[in-house]
């Protein structure tokens, strides 16, 4: 179902006017978590005044540790879709588990799946039937095929709004946190009609480096990008920080993009 000879066209999801998918390019900004409403509604003001369309933001984080922050959980899903809510934007967030798969799709327009669960089978199954659009992550170890194939498990079910999402993979490198693999931009739009989207967040790891990626990735045909951005990335709660963009940064960022492809 994912592959481009089973369907020739580009899958366009229309989520109450924003159209991903096709020529349109779509902005997700926010901040790697959500940590309180006034956090999370100033963000959401500087990224529509920017001209994003959705409003990024984990109320349940994965993280690599047991003792590091996990999110501020449900509460930070009723945060995140009132910001969404006042400043007319989308809210993607991430699901890590099939029993939190309901309440995510109650209160976000997207839901997410990380790279830590791309092969998280229940997960996958259960987002079939979900009722709303996911963002499958790549697995940070993850072929082309074995992200398709994971889409596919989302897409058996009923569900065929799912973008790709490529965030970068584990090399032999260490400079960068993942090496953003920009050839599967267009590999992945040749072997299938769903949007791809871009994170040049944790594909670099490094905010200076996310503005250049982010503009390859528009070069190279991405059909979104998917932003950190925090007001005091510094003081942010999860390490993400140091990947942040400033909101400036993010402001700029965008203009420059405008003229590459319309934000729509
Ligand atoms: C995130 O988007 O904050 C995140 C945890 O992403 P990934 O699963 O790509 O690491
Ligand atoms: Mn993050």
């Amino acid at each position: 179902l994912a592959s481009r000879d089973f369907h020739p066209e580009d899958t366009i999801i229309d989520i109450r006017g924003v159209k991903i998918g096709g020529e349109n390019l779509v902005i997700m900004g926010g901040p790697c978590a959500v940590e309180s409403p006034e956090q999370i509604d100033e963000i959401a003001r500087l990224v529509k005044a920017s001209g994003g369309q959705v409003l990024r933001g984990g109320a349940f984080k994965p993280r690599t540790g047991p003792y590091s922050f996990q999110g501020v959980g449900v509460e930070g899903l009723t945060m995140m879709a009132e910001a969404g809510r006042k400043h007319g934007l989308l809210t993607i967030t991430e699901v890590m588990t099939p029993e939190y798969v309901d309440i995510c799709a109650e209160h976000a327009d997207i839901l997410q799946v990380g790279t830590r669960n791309m092969q998280n089978f229940d997960l996958l199954r259960k987002l079939g039937t979900c009722g709303r659009p996911v963002l499958l992550k790549r697995g940070f170890s993850a072929t082309y095929d074995e992200l398709l194939n994971a889409a596919e498990y989302i897409l058996a079910g009923g569900n065929r709004d799912v973008m790709l999402c490529e965030r970068g993979i584990r090399t032999f490198e260490t400079y960068t946190r993942n090496t953003l693999d920009l050839s599967a931009i267009p590999v992945l739009q040749n072997l299938s009609h769903l949007p791809v989207i871009s994170d040049p967040s944790h594909g670099t790891g490094r905010r200076e480096l996310v503005e250049p990626m982010a503009k390859a990735s528009v070069a190279a045909g991405a059909n979104g990008l998917i932003i950190e951005m925090h007001t005091d990335p510094d003081n942010s709660m999860t390490g993400d920080g140091v990947q942040s963009l400033f909101p400036e940064q993010f402001d700029k960022l965008l203009r420059d993009l405008e003229k590459l492809a319309p934000i729509v």
